[in-house]
């Protein structure tokens, strides 16, 4: 998608600060952190949001969810605990349309979410 940020940060036209990657999934910081850790990870694939997932994802989504926990795991957050969130639509908040996953802790998260 020629017009998407985050298609943009796959293919190296937009920098951000990359803590993993491999053939499938890039995870990175978000540029306006919500707590002490807050990290994204996006499939390289342009999905668009967690409602349009497709059979054909699935594997591709678990594994954005299991790069996730590893990225958290890497921040140091096995032990005090982290939140995945996914965004989908307005009410959400969401303003990137191309799918990712919130890796977010570091500090005592509020619940439920204001
Ligand atoms: P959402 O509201 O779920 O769509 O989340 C989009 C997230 O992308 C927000 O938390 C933004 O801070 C983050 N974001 C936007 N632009 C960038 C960027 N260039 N690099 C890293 N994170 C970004
Ligand atoms: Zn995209």
């Amino acid at each position: 998608m020629s017009d998407c940020l985050f298609c943009k940060i796959v293919a190296g036209e937009i920098p951000a600060e990359v803590v993993a990657e491999d053939d499938r999934v890039l995870a990175f910081k978000d540029i306006n952190p919500g707590a002490p850790v807050h990290l994204l990870v996006i499939p390289k694939r342009h999905v668009a949001n967690s409602s349009t997932v497709e059979e054909a994802d699935e594997a591709l989504v678990g594994h954005v969810v299991r790069v996730g926990c590893q990225v958290a795991s890497e921040a140091g957050l096995s032990e005090s605990g982290f939140r995945l969130v996914l965004n989908n639509g307005r009410d959400a908040g969401e303003a990137v349309n191309h799918l990712h996953l919130h890796v977010i802790g570091g500090r005592a998260l509020d619940w439920p979410p204001g």
